[in-house]
């Protein structure tokens, strides 16, 4: 069979997407090009956009080819098919197995029962008590010395804005024993660096399903796993950012100098609307603590601007936030409203106007922030994590690209042979551009 992923969203749908996408070639069955598969799996994302639309339009543009051959047709998973759920079914007969991020662990075994049985359609929707583990489809080689694991699906936070913890149900904590295993696994397949990712990681373990280790335990133990070089996590929400994880950052030389830390608003008022359960002091006093334990720190957030109620005043505490953290990068997003969140009902609505003018000044600040540290930049020796080869720059050395300890793509000329591909190369910084920075290899 041969089948086709589409990925909408975040890290955690893509790592979702990769490990159906491996699992089904261990079945037996062949990834192709969009124009060539005969299964689909949409894995769809309903955080900000209008993803249904953005769904219908695509199943639209999928049924000409699949209505006219009855062996072949499509799955809907994630956020949009655990809200839309059945009626996805009445709207387009292809359609044949909707699942959601709880009944991942099941989808290779449902497709396999579709393809042998023509008439079946099967749902996979329902919440689970505790993390569903997956059988394991890692490949024997990685294809990238950077892998992403899985460490608890949902979450239990409930802000105002946010629809994940109704699509992706409560906080389950996966077993660490688990954790490790899969980490051991992709080091033993060449992976040097691992992200351990999930809704709101610091609160690993403290769920029903959690076996007692805490986040900073569990950094502890995969620091421990021979031939992982680096570890990095997301995302983690401010409150529940523990003092042993911020010493982790002295403590663990393998944890690499990055946090992605989203604050949302610098306005004390629209944090409490927001249900943040921070104020922006704690905030700083935790961006404070981080560059005490860890000098070279990189730091970034998210933002959300026109929230319900927010004034010119909120907006410029925001501003202020921004000049007085200084982050490498961020994620700015102008509020919207989802289904069944608490902030639908809040009032007054901003105009569309507004949260565009106040998006564009964020931005702006952000990349003046962040072209002044891309800047600072040359001159400085980094390692390198190297993804494989990339763009070259009309020398005759090929150039090679892969990542620093901060997580910044960094490129850079050395010859093509030997092969750097997952090697930890030192490299000097001799440019900047845009959002990445250039080097050459040092000996
Ligand atoms: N769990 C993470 C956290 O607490 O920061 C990430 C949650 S969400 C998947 C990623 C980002 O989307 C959030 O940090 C927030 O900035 C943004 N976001 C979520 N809901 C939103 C909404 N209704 N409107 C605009 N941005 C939103
Ligand atoms: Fe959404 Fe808040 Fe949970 Fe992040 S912590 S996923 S923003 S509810």
């Amino acid at each position: 069979m041969k089948f086709h992923v589409l990925t909408f969203g975040c890290q955690m749908n893509a790592a979702d997407s990769g490990w159906l996408g491996e699992s089904l070639k261990a079945m037996g069955w062949e990834e192709s090009g969009v124009d060539d598969a005969q299964v689909y799996i949409v894995n769809t994302c309903s955080v900000r956009e209008k993803p249904e639309q953005k769904l219908y339009s695509l199943l639209g543009r999928l049924a000409e080819r699949l209505e006219s051959d009855p062996d072949m047709f499509c799955a809907v998973g994630g956020c949009v098919a655990q809200q839309a759920g059945v009626k996805l079914w009445n709207r387009f007969g292809f359609v044949r197995l909707v699942f959601g991020t709880d009944g991942i662990a099941q989808v290779p075994q449902a497709l396999l029962r579709l393809t042998a049985e023509p008439k079946l359609r099967l749902s996979l929707l329902d919440f689970t008590q505790s993390y569903v583990e997956r059988e394991s489809a890692l490949p024997q080689a990685a294809a990238s010395p950077r892998a992403f694991v899985n460490i608890m699906q949902g979450c239990d936070n409930f802000c105002a804005y946010c629809i994940v913890p109704y699509v992706r149900g409560r906080q389950k904590s996966r077993r660490a024993a688990a954790v490790l295993h899969e980490c051991t696994a992709l080091a033993q397949s060449g992976v040097k660096e691992v992200t351990l990712l999930g809704q709101n990681v610091n609160s690993y373990g403290l769920d029903a399903s959690g076996d007692g280790t805490s986040f900073a335990d569990l950094l502890r133990a995969v620091a421990a796993v021979p031939g992982i070089e680096r570890i990095r996590f997301t995302t983690s929400h401010p409150k529940d950012l523990a003092g042993e994880v911020i010493a982790a950052f002295r403590e663990l030389p393998k944890l690499c100098p990055s946090l992605h830390l989203p604050v949302q608003s610098g306005s004390d008022r629209v944090l409490k609307r927001m249900g943040r359960k921070y104020t922006s002091a704690a905030y700083l006093a935790k961006v404070d603590a981080l560059r005490r334990a860890c000098p070279d720190i990189s730091l970034s957030t998210d933002f959300i601007v026109g929230f319900p109620g927010e004034t010119e005043e909120d907006f410029q505490d925001t501003l202020a936030l921004m000049r007085r953290v200084v982050f490498d990068g961020s994620f700015s997003f102008a509020y919207c409203d989802r289904p069944g969140t608490a902030s639908i009902k809040m009032e007054p609505k901003v105009s569309d106007t507004v949260k565009s003018r106040r998006l564009a000044e964020l931005q702006a600040l952000q990349n003046e922030q962040q072209e002044a540290m891309l800047q600072r930049m040359i001159g400085v020796r980094k390692m390198v994590l190297v993804d494989g080869p990339g763009a070259r720059r009309g020398s005759d050395d090929p150039a090679w690209t892969g990542r620093d300890e901060a997580g910044f793509v960094v490129n850079f000329a050395a010859p093509a042979v030997p092969s750097l591909a997952g090697r930890i190369v030192p490299v000097r910084i001799t440019q900047a551009k845009k959002h990445s920075l250039w080097g050459e290899a040092l000996p």
